[in-house]
């Protein structure tokens, strides 16, 4: 039977990365896949990590199965992380899944049972794989304009303009923060605009926080995700832990349903239960131990929340020094947006036919949109880079 099978179109990031490994120039520059890599182009484990692991290892006396819904300990850390006391007491239910993706899959089918001709609105762009997985799981995607590619800002009053003729009761996707592909986030008064609409409208906001930490900081990342809660009756958020605990290989998240009252939260846990047993029946354990130990411990939270700081120095400081090198190359092009973008993505703004001569004459390699993974440059590459760059434009 399998014969009748058709091939599929191979990833675009992972052929990327296939054909980066595979070319032997070795001023090459990968631009493409989305982890955080340090000056040395590694992808380290996080020091906290390491030792919560260290500390799970010496302590952990059973491998039996964790439950539907996870760790509880791991739950209510993450949840006091996200929310902080921001959706009162009892109205919210946490579960653990596997990464920000298995997030983003039950509460998909969270949606399809709850209100099936719901449409959820993602913005224009949005992270390649919000549409196959949304979509694949069977809700229906539309789109809000969100970046103007002319000018490389933030496309507010068209985002606004949308959401206030979007049907009552439709989903909202949006990104708390990083956003990805456009590293360009709403600041906290278009925060509050946008939530002003979302009451108004009788909207459900889908908030995907993949990269709590990676743009201002711990507190400032999750301002939207807060201050929704404390404002709608429902909301949906899907955590990440790939980032932010590097821990992207161990398959860690949350999908959080804030519900307009106790019961209803009750209905929103039962629902959720349900479906992760007919999905995958229980999210990995490994990476959620481990931060557990890492948010519940002062001195091990304290170092990872520097190790974060440190991972969002350097994606700034990228930034500042490609924009610094291009325009000093490149002086009658502005290239000046980059510095506005949070965390590790944003768009260069150059053409296909530039991008694919950045890869064949120079090696650098980013996806077709001319997004970047600002983490891909090193204060020793960055010159390189800035007049590869100049030479194609
Ligand atoms: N959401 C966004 C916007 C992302 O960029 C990513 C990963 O790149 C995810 C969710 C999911 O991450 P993971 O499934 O690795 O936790």
């Amino acid at each position: 039977m399998f014969e009748s099978l058709k091939a599929m179109p191979a990833d675009a990031i992972l052929r990327l990365i296939r054909e980066h490994a595979e070319d032997p120039r070795p001023e090459k520059i990968d631009l493409g896949v989305g982890v955080y890599r340090t000056a040395e182009g590694e992808t380290p484990i996080l020091a906290s990590v390491k030792k919560a692991e260290q500390r799970l290892l010496d302590t952990q006396t059973s491998k039996s199965y964790i439950g539907i819904a996870g760790s509880a300990e791991f739950n209510a850390a993450m949840q006091e992380l996200t929310f902080a006391d921001s959706a009162g007491d009892d109205r919210l239910v946490t579960l653990q899944t596997p990464g920000g993706s298995g997030s983003l899959r039950v509460a998909a089918g969270i949606v399809l049972r709850a209100r099936e001709g719901a449409a959820v609105w993602a913005s224009e762009p949005t992270w390649a794989n919000h549409v196959p997985l949304l979509g694949g799981a069977g809700l229906t995607l539309k789109s809000y304009p969100y970046y103007d590619t002319d000018k490389h800002v933030l496309h507010i009053e068209a985002m606004l303009g949308t959401l206030r003729e979007i049907p009552k009761g439709d989903i909202v996707l949006l990104h708390a923060c990083c956003h990805n592909p456009s590293g360009l986030d709403p600041t906290e008064d278009q925060w509050r605009e946008i939530t002003d609409v979302i009451v108004e409208r009788e909207l459900v906001p889908f908030i995907d926080s993949a990269y709590h930490g990676f743009a201002k900081g711990l507190e400032e990342d999750v301002f939207s995700i807060r201050h929704m809660a404390a404002r709608v009756p429902e909301m949906i958020v899907s955590t990440s832990c790939s980032k932010n605990f590097g821990l992207y290989r161990d398959r860690v998240g949350t999908l959080s349903l804030l519900a307009a009252n106790g019961a209803t939260r009750d209905l929103l846990a039962s629902n959720a239960s349900s479906l992760v047993r007919t999905l995958y029946s229980m999210p990995p354990d490994h990476g959620a131990a481990v931060v557990a130990i890492i948010l519940r411990d002062g001195a091990l939270r304290a170092e990872w929340a520097k190790e974060v700081d440190e991972m969002r120095g350097r994606l700034q400081e990228m930034s500042k020094l490609l924009n610094a090198a291009l325009k000093d190359r490149a002086p009658e092009h502005d290239f000046s947006h980059l510095e506005r973008t949070n965390g590790m993505f944003c768009f260069l703004g150059i053409t296909a036919g530039q991008i694919a001569k950045l890869k064949e004459d120079y090696g650098i390699y980013m996806v077709d949109s001319s997004r970047i993974n600002v983490a891909g440059i090193t204060p020793d590459n960055v010159d390189y880079l800035a007049s590869s760059i100049a030479a194609v434009l």
